[in-house]
């Protein structure tokens, strides 16, 4: 039998994406042919970033990487799996502090769907204390962001503080 090339699902927020998100799309797609960024829609708090700006932002950042897709998403993260023909969820691990919950969110999913594999890769240290958290507290302060989100991120933030001034 022939495998099916593997698509693999990179699910979050990203609000915004981060030096951190970007480390593990780039090690993800060394890994699998089609990685499909999936941006999820938050419908319970207000984000910094609407989420189709969050699409655009991350597929500016992400254009000239071929295989990576980029679309929101609601509702079940295994439904998205399904529609995306993926069966791996990736997640980046920065610390302990992130295993609990991930460990049971990842056993969850397979009990939704049991196809549903979640693969974990770890960003390179200098990054693993970002947090989408830590970009919008720095960014709310009038911090410089410039070196924790890509380009075209940093731009959408400097346009958004302009705004709010
Ligand atoms: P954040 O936690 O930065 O707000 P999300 O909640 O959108 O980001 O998380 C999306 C995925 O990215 C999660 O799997 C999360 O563990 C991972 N992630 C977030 N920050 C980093 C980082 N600095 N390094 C590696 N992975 C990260």
């Amino acid at each position: 039998m022939i495998e099916q090339p593997i698509t693999a699902v990179y699910p979050g927020s990203f609000d915004p994406f981060h030096l951190g998100h970007l480390d593990i799309v780039r090690r993800a797609i060394t890994i699998f042919p089609r990685v499909v960024v999936g941006v999820l829609q938050n419908t319970d708090k207000t984000p910094l970033l609407p989420t189709e700006q969050r699409v655009d932002l991350i597929r500016s950042t992400l254009e000239d990487m071929p295989g990576v897709e980029v679309t929101a998403f609601s509702g079940l993260l295994v439904d998205f799996l399904r529609e995306s023909r993926a069966r791996v969820i990736l997640r980046g691990m920065r610390a302990v502090s992130d295993f609990e919950y991930e460990f049971q969110i990842a056993l969850m999913n397979r009990r939704l769907w049991n196809p549903a594999e979640t693969v974990f890769l770890t960003p390179t240290e200098e990054f693993t204390y970002l947090s989408g958290r830590v970009v919008r507290e720095i960014w709310r302060l009038g911090g410089d962001v410039s070196g924790l989100v890509p380009e075209p991120v940093r731009r959408a933030l400097e346009e958004l503080r302009r705004q709010a001034r």
